[in-house]
């Protein structure tokens, strides 16, 4: 029996101190989705993919169009960063192929459960442990779902003594997040140094890494990055960890490893990572009717007659504001001489 995660955490914090919640952030999620597949009415969450088939579909059809109207460049490759159950790969993929575009699949995930789920789905993709090892030639249709606001997150506190880097200690039997020594203010950007004392500021280094590797390659063998995820439009401070197991919220510093742990995405910092054209973010609802999910809706309904409620409630789940539609933004990163994506005008 390997050991399991709280006592390994307990004793790294009795041994070298407390622990940056980055890295409390990394250890616990790595464990969470190695060891199982979460996604469901039997797992932990639901996603848009797992909702209907019809937003992978849609990304698929957004990808062929401005695959053609940036001139059909040699086809490339799809990558998805944290493909899940390889649902949204296997919608998107056989839209594209309907309409003429047939990339290599290549997938980015470091969970070996849910590699076997992509598998039964998709088994001639490509996998890789992480973004270094994608193709180096040919345009990337980069799509990432869900994926960023898992990656783990720094947390910085004011206090009356300068900003403090917040870090996981462990104490009578459990995790509590302290006030570490003072760091230099410019982990924070400049607009929020000077915030009152109590605000928490929080930063995804190893997002922003991501953003900036793959900017640089689209740059040079151009594509897109697609990201939808929750989040803010624009940076702002405050505490955004979160702990969702079966369905419901959970303690974050209660049995790291068996709860899904998340921040919101900061769109405006990954868009900052990169030098290429941004569109967008926009909020998820307003992009997929711009898309066209009003009338996917209808052909499906009008194919399938008696799921003609199932495929408006899920409709409704994706755009409505009091569902998905305005927690969840969309932002493309386009390469330099692509056309401009839909639904962001
Ligand atoms: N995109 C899917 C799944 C979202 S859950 C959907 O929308 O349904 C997050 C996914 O990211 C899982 O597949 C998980 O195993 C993967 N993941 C989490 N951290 C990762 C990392 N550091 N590198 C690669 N994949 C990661």
């Amino acid at each position: 029996m390997p050991e399991p995660l709280t006592d390994r955490l307990a004793r790294l914090i009795a041994d070298t101190g407390p622990i940056p919640i980055a890295d409390y952030m990394a250890q616990a999620n790595a464990h969470y989705y190695a060891t199982r597949d979460p996604l469901g009415t039997a797992g932990d969450f639901i996603t848009a993919p797992e909702i209907s088939q019809m937003f992978g579909e849609l990304i698929g059809a957004w990808l062929v169009d401005l695959w053609q109207r940036s001139g059909r460049p040699q086809e490339g490759h799809y990558v998805e960063l944290g493909p899940g159950r390889g649902t949204l790969a296997a919608d998107a993929l056989l839209a594209a192929r309907s309409a003429g575009l047939v990339p290599t699949i290549e997938l980015v995930e470091t969970s070996p459960t849910l590699r076997a789920r992509q598998a039964e789905r998709l088994p001639q993709a490509h996998w890789h442990d992480d973004i270094e090892s994608l193709p180096n030639a040919g345009p990337l249709l980069l799509v990432a779902n869900e994926f960023f606001d898992a990656l783990p997150a720094r947390q910085y506190l004011s206090s009356e003594q300068g900003w403090r880097e917040r870090l996981v200690a462990f104490e009578r039997g459990g995790f509590v997040p302290i006030a570490g020594p003072p760091i230099e203010s410019t982990a924070v950007p400049a607009p929020f140094r000077s915030a009152p004392a109590g605000t928490i500021f929080e930063s995804s280094p190893a997002s922003i890494a991501i953003v900036e590797r793959l900017s640089d390659r689209i740059g040079r063998q151009g594509g897109v990055l697609l990201v939808i995820d929750y989040g803010h439009l624009r940076t702002g401070p405050g505490d955004t960890l979160q702990a969702v197991r079966s369905h419901g919220y959970a303690d974050p510093w209660t049995d790291p490893g068996n709860s899904d742990l998340t921040v919101h995405v900061d769109f405006e910092a990954l868009a900052h990572a990169s030098k290429l054209a941004c569109y967008g973010p926009v909020e998820q609802g307003a992009w997929l009717r711009a898309i066209g999910i009003d009338l996917r809706a209808d052909a499906l309904s009008r194919k399938f007659p008696d799921r003609a409620a199932e495929i408006a409630a899920a409709r409704d789940r994706l755009v409505q504001d009091d569902q998905m539609g305005s927690l969840f933004k969309v932002m493309a990163l386009v390469a330099p001489g692509w056309a401009a994506p839909a639904g962001f005008a």
